[in-house]
């Protein structure tokens, strides 16, 4: 679990076992898996709530990893509601919202994996992932 610090373009979305986490199945972390979309080994990854990730602002302040409409058009986060906008611009589901790099354990390629955690209502604590994509960085 890494944050990515150059300029990156996207490539296939893997499939991933499951994507969405509530109370107490975010606690202590979520492990879940993804398919490689070029060897298709299954890779494992956890999240641990208030540890994993890098804010997703990181990405697209000045375009700098991504710009914010390729973050959208990818649905990897969505506009933020009126309400919500104290989290970012960019959210997935109005929840505080991160990202990390991962690779394929077996022929490593590159993967990005974009999150949000956060308490939707009182008594709901969601973990939702937007996706895995696979990336290359640009020159
Ligand atoms: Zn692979």
């Amino acid at each position: 679990m890494y944050s990515i610090s150059k300029k990156i373009s996207l490539g296939k979305k893997a499939l991933i076992a499951k994507e969405s986490f509530i109370n107490a199945e975010t606690s202590p972390s979520v492990v879940t898996q993804f398919i490689c979309p070029d060897c298709n080994h299954e890779n494992s990854i956890e999240i641990i709530p208030y540890n994993s990730g890098f804010p997703i602002f990181q990405m697209y302040d000045k375009d700098h990893i991504l710009s914010k409409s390729e973050l959208l058009k990818n649905g990897m986060v969505s506009e933020t509601s009126q309400r919500m906008i104290h989290f970012g611009e960019l959210t997935v589901d109005d929840l505080p919202t991160l990202y990390f790099g991962t690779a394929c354990k077996t022929c490593h390629s590159k993967y990005i994996c974009v999150f949000s955690y956060g308490e939707k209502q009182p008594g709901l604590t969601i973990l939702n992932i937007s996706g895995i994509w696979k990336y290359k960085e640009l020159e």
